[in-house]
C-alpha cells in the first residue's frame, strides 16, 4: 500500500462522519466523487421521499397536498435550513427559483430601497458568473453604477479591499462567503460590519458554503443572503435556491417580481397586489415542489450530525488533499491554489498544474470525477458527508501515476 493510501486508512478510521457515507446511494464505476460542489450525491433516503411523494402526496393525495403542505413547504423548508445551516432563527428563509432568479430578487429589491444619492452596487470580479451578470443586468435596468473589486484569483475578497471601495453611494454589496474556484472563506462578520459602518446593506452568496461552512447569519446581522441546495446541501440536480431576508427588513424591501403565490391571500385572486406577511412575500410564482424532496433529506442528515462536525471533515479532508501535493505531487509540478489556512479554506481544493485539463480528461475515463477549470486548475470537491479520505487518497494516486508516467 502507498503511503497516500495508508494515511487515508487511518483518518478514514478515525472519522466520527465514515457511516454518512452509506446513507448515500452508491454510484456503479464511479472510483471517486470529487465534484459534490457542483452536484452532490442523492442520499437514499431521497429515492424513497421521491417515491413516496409520487404515489401518495401527488398521486393519492392530488390537489389537497397543497392545502396539506405544499402551500406552506416554501417557508418550512427555509426554516429547517436555516436552522441546520444558516444561524438563522425561524420566518428568514424561503426556499424556491433558481439561485439566479432569487439574486436578481433580493439584489433589485435592496437596490430601490437604498436612500437618496446611493446608487452603486459593490461586487467582485472573480464572483460566479451569474452573480456578475445579475448585477450588469440592474445597472443597465436601474442606472445603478457597478463598483469592482479585483482580489487576488488565489485568494478572495479581503476587508481591506472592501473598505477601498465603499462610500455614501454604496447602496449593496454583493459578495460570495466561500469563492468558487479558489475556495477562499471571506471574512462574512468583519466585511459586514464595515459595510454597515458605511450605511450600505450585504447580500452574501453561500451557494459555495451552505451545509458545510457556517455562517451565523443573524449573530453577525447580516441583511441578505442567497444560495443553491443542489451543491454540498445535495438537493439534486435544478433544486430551488434559499433566499434570507433579516426580519428587520422585511416590511420595507419590496422584491420585483409579484406573482399570485407572495399575495396576502392567493385564493382570493382579487385586483390589485398585496405582499403576504414575512417571507411569503419573497415569493413569486408555484414553488417547485419536486425539487424541493431532496434538500429534506440532506438538511436531516446535517440536523443528526451537526454542522461543525461537517466542517471539521471538510477541513480534514483539505488538509489531506494539501499533505498529499506535498509530500507526493509537487515534485511533479502540482501546486495547491487554495488556501492553505484551515479557517479561509471552504470544503473544496484546487490544485493546478500545466496538463490538468488533459489529466481531468484521462481521471473522468477511469471514473474519477473532479471537474476542471480554466486556465490549469483541478478542482476536488470534498462533500464531507459522502466523501472518505480513500476515494481522495484514489483520486491523488491517480494524478501521481499519471504524472509519472
Ligand atoms: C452554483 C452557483 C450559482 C448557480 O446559480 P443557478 O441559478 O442555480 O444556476 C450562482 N452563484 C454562485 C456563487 C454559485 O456557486
Amino acid at each position: 500500500m502507498s503511503a497516500l493510501s495508508a494515511r487515508a486508512r487511518e483518518l478514514d478510521a478515525a472519522d466520527p462522519l465514515a457511516w454518512c457515507r452509506d446513507e448515500y446511494l452508491p454510484a456503479e464505476g464511479v472510483v471517486a466523487y470529487l465534484d459534490g460542489n457542483s452536484l452532490g450525491r442523492p442520499l437514499r433516503a431521497t429515492a424513497e421521499r421521491i417515491e413516496r411523494l409520487v404515489h401518495h402526496d401527488w398521486g393519492t393525495r392530488l390537489i389537497r397536498s397543497w392545502e396539506e403542505q405544499w402551500m406552506e413547504l416554501p417557508l418550512r423548508l427555509g426554516d429547517r435550513i436555516g436552522g441546520a445551516c444558516l444561524g438563522a432563527a425561524p420566518g428568514q428563509t424561503v426556499v424556491g427559483d433558481s439561485t439566479t432568479v432569487m439574486l436578481y430578487k433580493l439584489l433589485r429589491a435592496a437596490v430601490s430601497a437604498a436612500g437618496p444619492g446611493r446608487d452603486e452596487i459593490v461586487l467582485d470580479s472573480e464572483n460566479f458568473p451569474t452573480d456578475r451578470y445579475v448585477a450588469e443586468g440592474i445597472a443597465a435596468e436601474t442606472g445603478a453604477r457597478l463598483v469592482w473589486v479585483e482580489p487576488d484569483p488565489a485568494k478572495g475578497v479581503t476587508p481591506d479591499l472592501v473598505t477601498g471601495v465603499l462610500g455614501e453611494r454604496t447602496a449593496v454589496v454583493l459578495l460570495s462567503h466561500v469563492a468558487y474556484k479558489s475556495a477562499w472563506v471571506a471574512e462574512l462578520p468583519e466585511i459586514t460590519r464595515l459595510v454597515h459602518e458605511a450605511g450600505a446593506l450585504v447580500l452574501w452568496d453561500l451557494c459555495h458554503s451552505v451545509g458545510v461552512v457556517p455562517s451565523e447569519l443573524d449573530a453577525h446581522e447580516v441583511d441578505l443572503a442567497v444560495g443553491c441546495t443542489y451543491k454540498f446541501l445535495g438537493g439534486g440536480p435544478g433544486a430551488p435556491a434559499f433566499g434570507y431576508v433579516a426580519a428587520r427588513h422585511q416590511e420595507r424591501l419590496r422584491q420585483p417580481i409579484q406573482g399570485w403565490m407572495g399575495h396576502a391571500e392567493p385564493f382570493v385572486m382579487g385586483p390589485g397586489y398585496r405582499p403576504g406577511p414575512g417571507m411569503r412575500a419573497f415569493i413569486s410564482g408555484t414553488p417547485p415542489v419536486l425539487g424541493m424532496v431532496g434538500i429534506e433529506d440532506s438538511v436531516e442528515l446535517i440536523e443528526r450530525v451537526g454542522l461543525d462536525a461537517v466542517r471539521a471533515k471538510a477541513t480534514a479532508l483539505g488538509r489531506y488533499v494539501i499533505e498529499s501535493v506535498d509530500e507526493h505531487l509537487a515534485r511533479h509540478g502540482v501546486r495547491v491554489v487554495s488556501p492553505r489556512e484551515d479557517e479561509r479554506r471552504g470544503g473544496h481544493v484546487t490544485i493546478a498544474h500545466p496538463r490538468s485539463r488533459e489529466i481531468c480528461a484521462r481521471l473522468w475515463e477511469e471514473g474519477v470525477v473532479p471537474d476542471f477549470r480554466e486556465p490549469d486548475g483541478i478542482r476536488l470537491g470534498l462533500s464531507p458527508l459522502s466523501t472518505s479520505f480513500a476515494e481522495v487518497g484514489r483520486a491523488l494516486t491517480q494524478v501521481e501515476e499519471l504524472l509519472s508516467r
